[in-house]
Formats: C-alpha cells, sequence, structure tokens
C-alpha cells in the first residue's frame, strides 16, 4: 500500500515524497480515506503513530477543493493542548500542504497576540490553536468561527486532564451546526466518550494501537536504585554508554531544574524545560536538543507533551509518573514510527505501587536490573511520596506541586499557554503534575 493509493492528490504526494515518507502508517491506512470522504472521525492513536499526518493530509485535500476563508474566517481549525503541540501541527500543515495555495497559522497563549490578529484578519484556510487564547481572540472579535468546515480535536484526552473542558464547549457553541468533527485521543475515559457522543455524528472508529499498550520497538528496563543516588546513577548511565540525545522526564518544575544543574556540574549538558519558562526558552532549548548540540532535555509531563523529536534513542523516567498512562505517553516520544528505542525508569522503593500499577496497564512485567555500584539498601523503607521529600527538590508531590508548595490554580482567560491545572488536581486528587 502506498499513499496515492488512497486518493490523495499530486501536490500531497510530492510533499510526502519530500518527507521522505514511503508508506503509510496503520492510522493514516484508515483516516485518510475516511477523512477525505467528510464523515466524522474517532480515533485512539497514541503520538508517534503518525496522527498527525492522518488528519492533516486529508484536510488539506478537501480545503484545497472549497472556497477561499472570509475575512477573519476560519474553515479548519485544530485545537491542542498545548504550544508545543500546536506548533507541531502548524509545522506539519505547512510542509504538507508547501505545494497547496491554502493559508495557515498557528496561535497559543505566552506570546504576543498582534501576530496572530494579523495573521488572522484576512482569513485563514486553517487555524491551529490552543483553546485559551482562541478564545480570548474571538471574545476581541478578532476571529470568526462562524465559517469552520474541519473541527480536529487533538489529545482530546490530554485536553480533558489540562482542565480544557469548559473552553472546548464554549469553542464548540461558536461553530455552525453543519461541519466534519475529527477526534484524537490515545486514551478513552468516560469523560471523553462523553465528549464523543456530543460532538460526532456516526463516527469512523478506528483504534491503531491497543489502549495503553507501549511500542513494541522499544526496550524498556527498570533500574532499581535507593532515591538519594538516582542522579548519580543517572549520570554514570548517560557517560557509560554514550547515550548522546536524551529526555529525561521528572515530576516536578523544580525537580527539572535541580537535575540539569546537577548534570551540568557533571559535565553533562543539559537543561530543563516546563512551564515556568518563557516561550523562548522553551524554543531555544529544543532546538539545541533536536539538532544534536544538548545532550540532556530534562522535562515534566506537560511541558513535554507533543514532543516530535525524530528517532530519539533515550528516554529516562528519572521519577515514575503518578499516573500509570503517563508511562505509555513518556516513553511513546522513543522508537517512533518504527525505530528503535530505550526507556530506563530509576525506581526507587517508594515507588513500587506506581511499578504496579504500570506493569498493569500495560500487561507485562518491566525487566529489572541493578547497576554495580548503586545497589539500593535491602532495607530501605518506602517513604510517601508527597511534597518537597526525596530527592532535595525533586519534590515528588502526590499534589504535584513544585518545592512543597500547594498546587495554585492559574490560567484564566489569557493565560492559555497549556498550562492549566486540571479540576482533579486543583482537588488534590490524582495529582498530575502541572509542569
Ligand atoms: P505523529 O504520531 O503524528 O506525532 O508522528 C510521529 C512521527 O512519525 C513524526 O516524526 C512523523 O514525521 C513521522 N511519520 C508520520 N508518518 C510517517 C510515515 N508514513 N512514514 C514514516 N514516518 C512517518
Amino acid at each position: 500500500m502506498t499513499f496515492s493509493d488512497l486518493g490523495l492528490s499530486a501536490d500531497l504526494l510530492r510533499a510526502i515524497d519530500a518527507q521522505g515518507y514511503t508508506t503509510p502508517t496503520p492510522i493514516q491506512r484508515q483516516a485518510i480515506p475516511a477523512v477525505l470522504q467528510g464523515g466524522d472521525l474517532l480515533a485512539s492513536a497514541q503520538t508517534g503513530t503518525g496522527k498527525t499526518a492522518g488528519f492533516t493530509l486529508p484536510m488539506l485535500q478537501r480545503l484545497s477543493g472549497g472556497q477561499r476563508p472570509a475575512k477573519r474566517g476560519v474553515r479548519a481549525l485544530v485545537l491542542t493542548p498545548t504550544r508545543e503541540l500546536a506548533a507541531q501541527v502548524g509545522e506539519s500543515v505547512r510542509d504538507y500542504g508547501r505545494h497547496l495555495p491554502l493559508t495557515s497559522h498557528v496561535i497559543f497563549g505566552g506570546v504576543g497576540q498582534q501576530p496572530q490578529v494579523d495573521a488572522i484578519r484576512p482569513g485563514l484556510d486553517i487555524l491551529v490553536a490552543t483553546p485559551g487564547r482562541l478564545l480570548d481572540l474571538h471574545q476581541q472579535g478578532h476571529v470568526d468561527l462562524s465559517r469552520v468546515e474541519i473541527l480536529v480535536l487533538d489529545e482530546a484526552d490530554r485536553m480533558l486532564d489540562m482542565g480544557f473542558i469548559h473552553d472546548i464547549k464554549k469553542v464548540l457553541k461558536l461553530l455552525p451546526e453543519k461541519r466534519q468533527n475529527l477526534l484524537f485521543s490515545a486514551t478513552f475515559s468516560n469523560e471523553i466518550q462523553a465528549l464523543a457522543n456530543k460532538l460526532l455524528d456516526a463516527p469512523t472508529l478506528i483504534e491503531v494501537a491497543r489502549r495503553n499498550t507501549t511500542a513494541e520497538t522499544v526496550d524498556q528496563a527498570i533500574y532499581r536504585v535507593d532515591r538519594e543516588k538516582k542522579r548519580d546513577l543517572l549520570a554514570h548511565l548517560i557517560s557509560a554508554h554514550r547515550w548522546y540525545q536524551v529526555l529525561v522526564f521528572t515530576r516536578t518544575k523544580h525537580g527539572a531544574n535541580r537535575l540539569a544543574e546537577h548534570l551540568g556540574k557533571q559535565d553533562i549538558p543539559a537543561m530543563a524545560i516546563h512551564g515556568n519558562k518563557s516561550q523562548s526558552a522553551r524554543t531555544r532549548a529544543l532546538s539545541a536538543f533536536k539538532s544534536g548540540e544538548l545532550q540532556v532535555l530534562v522535562a515534566t509531563d506537560i511541558a513535554a507533551r507533543g514532543l516530535d523529536i525524530d528517532e530519539l534513542p533515550h528516554v529516562v523516567n528519572f521519577e515514575l509518573p503518578n499516573v500509570a498512562e503517563d508511562y505509555v505517553h513518556r516513553i511513546g516520544r522513543t522508537g517512533r514510527a518504527g525505530n528503535d528505542g530505550q526507556a530506563v525508569s530509576l525506581v526507587c522503593v517508594d515507588e513500587h505501587g506506581l511499578l504496579r500499577n504500570i506493569e498493569r496497564l500495560i500487561k507485562r512485567d518491566l525487566e529489572k536490573h541493578i547497576e554495580p555500584g548503586f545497589e539500593p539498601d535491602p532495607n530501605a523503607k518506602p517513604e510517601p511520596i508527597e511534597n518537597g521529600r526525596g530527592n532535595r527538590g525533586g519534590g515528588r508531590g502526590r499534589n504535584g506541586g513544585g518545592g512543597g508548595k500547594p498546587q495554585q490554580a492559574q490560567g484564566g482567560r489569557g493565560s492559555d499557554d497549556g498550562q492549566r491545572p486540571s479540576r482533579r488536581r486543583r482537588r488534590g486528587g490524582q495529582g498530575r503534575q502541572q509542569a
């Protein structure tokens, strides 16, 4: 099966060729014909499956046949949870649409709005946006969503986790009744199902990877280690195995900063990205990491969501996530689109319960290692995972806050940068980390 078998136009085939893709991925094989037919779509697909091209290619083709957008109007709207994902989807739209006369722009919070307003004024074929900034601009009269032909909700589960449900509902009210809806989600909670029921009309259902499975191409290993020795073990593993491009996950922003600093002191170039960093600092760190200049990028879950780094060889869970599904998301950063990757988790005695939850979720036992010189103390007592404990600044909070402070609900209108805390978190419930 090739891309031309899927009914895509010559202009799109040329662009796909330029990307070096030869064979459509399973989600592309199913999604492209379905979207071209104009119906709604409900796709269970994780990042790394090629889902972005799966909706972008047929969307571009459908739009290329139609009328120009109206002033301030938008023909296709793609909503994403984070600015990084928005930027990436925007990049895909530009790459795949390079031979088509379609206009697109990406908007998100945390940066000046004027260039966004200027870009929307003449009307756009495709607008990629995070929900808060979009509503902001709409409220100010800068964008008209009344003629949207195609709506895409990308990583809808993460949008709900981040507390965007009310914003999404507000956006839906601004759209015309008749339109094509595409909903992508890595997991299917009851909340997602409810949203799908409300939004979609007789959707085509696509499920490519079984829910909560991890990619076969990722080699996953657990290193048992004492909590105080984690950072030295990490430095040791990076040096001993000459890992040259490593994405490391920590639970908290503070923990990310401390770890990057520690690695730097060991002559391992490292930077942290999280929601407290400015957009330009995040972009700089990411591009240095992608280009290979920066050996280690330390990130919190939300900051890392949507990062698309091709052939990322190593992902390290410095701390296991509180929410087992996040493990699947994290290691989805490696071994992407068929490349081999290695995911290593450093697990101390406090985290055995979290590890069991993960193994239950992915339905397999992970291989356990002990690195000579870093043998864990067999008599170590587990301690509760709570704020400001353990690895000094790790702040491994069940409430997710950095530095032991309680979580602040942040983000009113206008502060949308994809960092809004979830309702669950505000209630102090499940402790999903705010990046
Ligand atoms: P996504 O799941 O959309 O984040 O895509 C994951 C990665 O796979 C991206 O780096 C894409 O550039 C790449 N990709 C998408 N489609 C294909 C394909 N058909 N063949 C090879 N790589 C692809």
